[in-house]
């Protein structure tokens, strides 16, 4: 299997997850000295395309020092409890919805908008991975040894406790969902707890001045991506009345 990377930084990679219902589905490896940060693990089966992606980059499993999930999403979060049996993995989410990682406590279910709606089915049970261990909880502001030095921003609305992690010696923003890269353009992520939170959150993802962003789905974008983001759409947005 060759997995599909693209270099952002010399240091920071998006990798394509396969398979499944959606849309252009990345995670993301961050390169220090004292190992790897995954950003997100993709799907409950996807642990073996990012063990694929470690060797294409000459690390390995025991390489693996953290696992930053966005936020509890099956397709984001949901291989994080095999990956964390690794070796010395630290695995870190937003304080807010670590019990819902946990398995703890329920998820709150995204609320679709008609256009939504017509992609994809109202969900019945809140989308979370199989239950994985958090060690570390964080908060908006917190810093993490990450890419030299990375801001958490802590960004309800696509869910509760969604992060985004500004890896500022890259230029870089991982955005998880609450925005997203669509046929070219940048849109406000989709299947919201709260949309209107998400529209502030983008714009406090736009405020990190990051030239470079990676998204939870899409293509990421290399330049001027916090303008980009200011600028985006919101395409499944109901009709204002
Ligand atoms: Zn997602």
């Amino acid at each position: 299997m060759r997995p599909d990377l693209q270099p952002l930084a010399p240091t920071l990679f998006r990798l394509r997850i396969d398979g499944g219902p959606a849309h252009l589905l990345n995670s993301y490896l961050v390169l220090d000295d004292d190992g790897v940060t995954l950003v997100d693990t993709g799907w409950a089966d996807s642990a073996p395309v990012v063990e694929s992606a470690l060797r294409a980059l000459d690390r390995g499993r025991d390489d693996v020092r953290r696992v930053v999930l966005t936020h509890f999403h099956e397709d984001h979060a949901g291989a994080a409890a095999e990956i964390a049996t690794w070796g010395d993995v630290q695995v870190i989410a937003g304080a807010p919805e670590a019990d819902v990682v946990r398995g703890t406590v329920a998820g709150l279910l995204p609320r679709l908008t008609t256009a939504e709606r017509a992609i994809h089915p109202e969900p019945s049970e809140p989308p979370a991975g199989p239950p994985c261990r958090v060690d570390l909880e964080v908060s908006d502001g917190d810093h993490l040894a990450v890419g030299g030095g990375a801001h958490v921003l802590l960004l309800p609305g696509h869910t509760p406790g969604s992060l985004a992690l500004h890896l500022r010696h890259l230029d870089a923003v991982l955005t998880g969902d609450t925005v997203a890269e669509l046929d070219g353009e940048v849109i406000l992520g989709v299947f919201d707890v709260d949309r209107d939170k998400t529209r502030r959150s983008a714009r406090r993802i736009a405020g990190t001045g990051a030239g470079i962003a990676g998204f939870g789905h899409g293509e990421a974008v290399l330049h001027d991506a916090a303008r980009r983001i200011r600028e985006a759409r919101n395409p499944f947005a109901d009709p204002q009345p």
